[in-house]
């Protein structure tokens, strides 16, 4: 005789279960308003003393006005992917697959081609980065033998309005070049370019380090996709 399996809820932990003290939930919300209000003074007060020149060893939170103003990144922050390099332009990749095998989310396509110098085994005909797929994890640079690809543009903002954008191709890995690690970067123009590309928000100033960052993209050499949403 067969028998008809039950599913048993699992048992909660007793550390799970709320008390009544928690059941009643006043207490609760009560403290959290007094968490909340605990770091909302604390905060206050490092400002204010730090306003008249004292306590310089507090650090009291801030809030960075994003994207006006940009966060410098820590310096060994991997940021967008570019390809390096030859003497002579061409790129230093000689398509040994070793960044492809390495990569978690098959996120890199490569097909290979003879060089025309025999002392170079292959090249890239097509080198092509997913980034709606890539996670980011730097094992491509890891992998390669021949230091082709770095993740070393400062280049960290990727939103774009089409997927098909997110798809780098051989010739925009190639054209993107290093920076100061700690600029970021967007991979289109920030804010949308106006004029001659120099651009604030109004009435904030941007740092200079920054607005440098900021401009550089108004030229549009490494533009990869649209900064304006497609057309129903
Ligand atoms: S960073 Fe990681 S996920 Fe992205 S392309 Fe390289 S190996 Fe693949
Ligand atoms: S980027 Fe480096 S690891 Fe990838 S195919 Fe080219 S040479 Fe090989």
């Amino acid at each position: 005789m067969s028998t008809t399996p039950t599913l048993k809820r699992p048992a909660r932990a007793k550390g799970d279960r709320m008390t009544w003290w928690e059941a009643i939930y006043l207490p609760e919300i009560f403290r959290g308003l007094a968490i909340t209000s605990r770091h909302f003074f604390s905060n206050m007060t490092g400002h204010i003393l730090q306003l008249f020149g004292l306590g310089r060893n507090l650090q009291p939170a801030v809030t960075i006005q994003y994207p006006e103003v940009v966060r410098p990144l820590p310096e060994r922050t991997r940021t967008l992917h570019r390809l390096t390099k030859r003497e002579d332009g061409s790129p230093r990749c000689v398509a040994c697959m070793m960044c492809e095998s390495a990569c978690p989310a098959f996120c890199i396509f490569i097909t290979a081609g003879e060089h025309p110098d025999p002392t170079i085994e292959k090249y890239p005909v097509r080198f092509e980065i997913d980034l709606g797929l890539c996670v980011f994890c730097g094992y491509c640079v890891e992998a390669c033998p021949e230091d082709a690809i770095r993740m070393d543009t400062g280049i960290v903002e990727l939103s774009t309005y089409r997927r098909e954008d997110l798809l780098l191709t051989i010739d925009q890995l190639l054209k993107l070049e290093p920076v100061d690690r700690t600029t970021p970067r967007s991979m289109h123009p920030i804010p949308p370019r106006e004029g001659d590309g120099t651009w604030s928000p109004p009435g904030v100033e941007v740092p200079t380090h920054l607005r440098a960052g900021l401009t550089r993209l108004s030229g549009d050499p490494i533009a990869v996709g649209s900064d304006q949403p497609p057309s129903s």
